[in-house]
Order: structure tokens, then C-alpha cells, then sequence
């Protein structure tokens, strides 16, 4: 993912052991590719990512089909689950984490702490982004590339003699890898490029992409600075990357300074509810 990474510490830690459990047989089969020539399909990618999102979508608030979270992101998300060329499907974590990810079998989580200070240009800038890292198969690489690693490096120990599988703590790494995707500086960058086009080609306000690089910058500076800072060490500064918007949109000329629209998370009243509530109601308000 790493479009967003305040609080990732915490869910890659959660999932460590899960990851491990459920990676193990199908890691444990590469160890023998890592002796021999490492090979990795595509599909043996997507399988793994698809794996790991089913236990993390256990092991996680995941909000439920009525929920206001959800039938936000069905308004925003819905239309676009198969508009770039590749299966995508979405669902909401009820956790405050200010976070999204994406996965190599398309699978997209966004968490409740996302939704609540970004509205719904500003979302669809963020999804934008992490569809950009599916298309560009960034979430794909970043797979393989733990995979290798934790295949080659347990290679290298069975020669020693020492070990003949990978070991929990190897395994665990290889769980956080795949959710907390290390993306290159330049696969954020054509990601955010992808989100930037998205937004034009949808009519989306394309200054939202800035205005929500702006919402991180702040982040950045405020009072979880320091966290923040530490875990955006290896990543672009977000202030550069809303410049960047900022400059395509200017190029464009569609600039204007991006005004934040109300954020609202709840779930509609429904039809029936709002009958009742014209019959008399015995209503407590302190005065
Ligand atoms: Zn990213």
C-alpha cells in the first residue's frame, strides 16, 4: 500500500502469526524454487495475496453490508471495481488506523480511520492510488519480492544445515511485507500519476489528489510528528507529492484551491425509521 502509513506498525504486528500459519504450506514449496531458480507466476502471486486477504478479513472489524462505512465506499468504489482492466473488490476495516492497502489479487481494504478525515474526493484520490498499484502491478512485485527473499534466504540457512523450513519469524516478515507492500519511490509516483488520471478521466475534482497529500502532510507535522516521520522515512514527502498534484492540475487547467466537503460516515435513516419517528417520542434534552 504506503499511500498512507501512520498505525501500520500495529496491523502488521497483528497479523504476523495468522500470516504465518496460512503462508506456511505454500511457502514452504518455494523453498525448494529458491535452491533451484527462483520461479513466481503471476497466479502464484495473486493465490498468496488472496490467501493472506481471507485471513486478515477474519481477523479484522470488517464492516458489515448496512454499515455507513460500507455503503460509502459502494457510492464511491462501487463503480469502479472492474473500470481499469482489473478485478477489484473493497471492503472497510472498523479500526482508527489512517490507512489502505492493496493487494496483488485485487483486493483493496480501507480502514474507518481513512474515511473519517478524508471526503469523498479525497477517497477516491487515495483509491485511485492503490488501484494504480494493482494495475501497475506494483502489489504483485511486492509479493514476489518478499517471496523471494524469505525463499533465498532459508536456501542460504538449509545449506548450513541449520534449518529445513522457513522459520515463524521468517514467515512473519514475509505477512507483513505483503501488507505493508514496500513500494519504490517511483511506483508511488506512477501511482499517484494514475491516481491524478483517474480522477480526470472519472470528472472526480482532480485537486482533491493534492488536498489529500495536504491532509498527511499535516499529519506529519502534528502531534504523532515523530512516529510519522520515522515511519515515512523511506517514503516521498508528502508535501512534495501534493506540490506534484498541484502542478498537474495547473498544467491542466483545473486548479483551485480544494475546499473539504462534509464527511459523513453514518448510514442513511431508511424509510420506515423515519414514519416511526413522527408518532410522539419522549425526548430527554437537558436544558
Ligand atoms: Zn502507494
Amino acid at each position: 500500500m504506503r499511500f498512507i502509513v501512520l498505525g501500520i506498525l500495529f496491523t502488521s504486528f497483528s497479523f504476523t502469526n495468522m500470516n504465518a500459519q496460512i503462508l506456511s504450506d505454500k511457502t514452504m514449496g518455494a523453498v525448494g524454487k529458491g535452491i533451484s531458480g527462483f520461479t513466481f507466476s503471476d497466479a502464484d502471486a495473486a493465490a498468496l495475496a488472496k490467501e493472506a486477504i481471507v485471513v486478515m478479513d477474519q481477523n479484522n472489524p470488517v464492516a458489515g453490508p448496512a454499515d455507513g462505512y460500507t455503503l460509502r465506499l459502494n457510492r464511491l468504489f462501487g463503480n469502479h471495481i472492474n473500470s481499469e482492466g482489473v478485478d477489484l473488490n473493497y471492503k472497510v476495516y472498523l479500526v482508527k488506523d489512517i490507512n489502505a492497502f492493496a493487494m496483488a489479487d485485487g483486493s483493496v481494504r480501507v480502514f474507518a480511520g481513512l474515511m473519517d478525515i478524508m471526503d469523498d474526493n479525497e477517497l477516491l484520490a487515495v483509491i485511485g492510488h492503490e488501484i494504480g498499484h494493482v494495475v501497475n502491478h506494483d502489489s504483485r512485485d511486492a509479493v514476489k519480492a518478499a517471496y523471494k527473499k524469505e525463499a533465498l534466504l532459508d536456501a542460504a540457512a538449509a545449506q548450513s544445515g541449520k534449518i529445513t523450513s522457513l522459520t515463524d519469524s521468517q514467515l512473519g516478515k514475509l505477512g507483513s511485507a505483503m501488507i505493508d507492500s514496500k513500494h519504490s519511490r517511483k511506483q508511488e509516483s506512477e501511482a499517484d500519476l494514475f491516481s491524478y488520471n483517474f480522477m480526470k478521466k472519472y470528472n472526480y475534482d482532480v485537486n482533491a489528489v493534492e488536498s489529500a497529500f495536504r491532509i498527511l502532510q499535516k499529519l506529519s507535522e502534528g502531534q504523532d510528528a515523530s512516529f510519522f516521520a520515522k515511519m515515512q522515512s523511506s517514503h516521498p514527502d508528502s508535501g512534495k507529492r501534493a506540490d506534484e498534484a498541484k502542478k498537474r492540475a495547473t498544467k491542466d487547467g483545473l486548479y483551485k484551491a480544494y475546499e473539504q466537503q462534509k464527511i459523513d460516515n453514518t448510514a442513511p435513516v431508511v424509510k420506515t425509521t423515519a414514519k416511526k419517528a413522527t408518532t410522539p417520542k419522549k425526548t430527554a434534552k437537558k436544558k
